[in-house]
């Protein structure tokens, strides 16, 4: 099998490792350990870099703290907290590495398994090592099973296959980050860009650990607000479905009034309308203001796309001297804005 193609044939390979923060100061000292543990025994230059997405917590001012002694972290510091999503985008924008591989801070996404994923895009012939969960420990009934349902459906509304029970973990070869660069969308749903991008991907599974420290910065509010984004950013379902809802209520509404005329012609039975009227109006209303929502949504997309606004702003990034970077991290970087210490 053939290794797979490097920008620089006489560099070494590098990977940057790209970790979304939000809140999450009581784990990171563990996460660090456990990276460091493995990183320790990669050959491959690797690179830390922590997106810290407005944490309120002190997250930032620890990782800060801890590039002073260990090269390999870059801190980026988004201007406020924009999101998960946002927090990835960010990383794959400054990530330098040949690859990255996106893991949570919260020790969900075991790193013991970045060797294997690693192992398997050297071998070739993968641009993506997707990490498929086999099993969710310490996740609810209810997160279970809505997550569960919310994949099944995706799979069938979209036509980009957005593979059952994968989250961000996963690597992805420096040709799928630059074709993700290339979308510029507002609505980022990470899962669905993945998927839309394509590209040759390896499969591995893995048992999803329970949380290490800290509580899930996710309600249910916020995973229902998200799966209504990544099923109206990634089809117009929703909308052919209310069509044939509309069908649906008008073929019903005239067969209903063919039957009453009928009935009021031949048995001579007269309408009792009111109740049937009140229940006619109100179930009409309903299907109107419910299509209506689903236009809507689709219309307020296209709102915040019309802005286009960035999807993140950075206060700063904060990492190691750019000459003490490049012995570390033999780095490809190109020039950027860079506090030095
Ligand atoms: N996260 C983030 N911004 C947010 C919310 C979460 O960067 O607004 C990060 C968080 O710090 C963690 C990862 O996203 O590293 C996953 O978050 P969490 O564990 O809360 O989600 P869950 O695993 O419960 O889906
Ligand atoms: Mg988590």
């Amino acid at each position: 099998m053939t290794v797979n193609l490097h920008p620089f044939p006489n560099e070494p390979l590098t990977i940057s490792l790209i970790i979304p923060i939000y809140n999450e100061r009581e784990v990171l000292p563990l996460c660090l350990q456990r990276l460091n543990a493995v990183i320790k025994k990669l050959d491959i230059k690797t690179e830390l870099l922590f997106v810290d997405d407005g944490s309120l917590d002190g997250s930032a001012e620890y990782l800060i703290e801890q590039a002073w002694s260990q090269p390999s972290i870059c801190v980026i510091r988004l201007s406020r907290n924009f999101g998960k999503e946002a927090a990835l985008t960010a990383g794959l924008d400054y990530a330098r590495g040949d690859a990255v591989i996106i893991l949570d801070a919260d020790l969900q996404d075991p790193p013991e398994l970045i060797p294997a994923m690693i192992a398997q895009w050297r071998q070739g012939g993968a641009d993506v090592v997707l990490m498929q969960r086999r099993s969710r420990a310490g996740e609810s009934f209810l997160k279970r099973t809505s997550a569960h349902l919310f994949y099944r459906i995706l799979k069938h509304l979209c036509r980009a296959k957005i593979p059952a029970d994968t989250g961000d973990f996963r690597l992805m070869s420096r040709s799928v980050i630059e074709s993700l660069k290339k979308l510029p969308e507002r609505n980022r749903f990470m899962k669905g860009l993945f998927a839309w991008v394509g590209m040759p991907t390896v499969t591995l599974q893995y048992d999803r650990a329970p949380r290490a420290a800290g509580l899930s910065k996710w309600s249910y509010l916020g995973l229902l607000q998200l799966a209504v984004e990544g099923m109206t950013s990634f089809s117009i379902a929703p909308l052919r479905c209310v069509s044939v809802l509309g069908i649906f209520a008008a073929v019903a509404g005239g067969t209903f009034g063919l039957w009453i005329g009928l009935k009021a012609l031949i048995l001579g039975d007269p309408v009792r309308g009111y109740p049937s009227l009140v229940s006619i109006i109100t179930f009409l209303g309903g299907v109107q203001l419910f299509a209506l929502g689903i236009v809507g949504e689709y219309v307020g997309k296209t709102y915040i796309e019309a802005k286009q606004r960035p999807n993140y702003l950075i206060r700063d990034v904060i990492e190691a001297p750019a000459a003490t970077r490049r012995s570390v991290l033999a780095s490809l970087g190109e020039e950027r804005h860079v506090q030095t210490r």
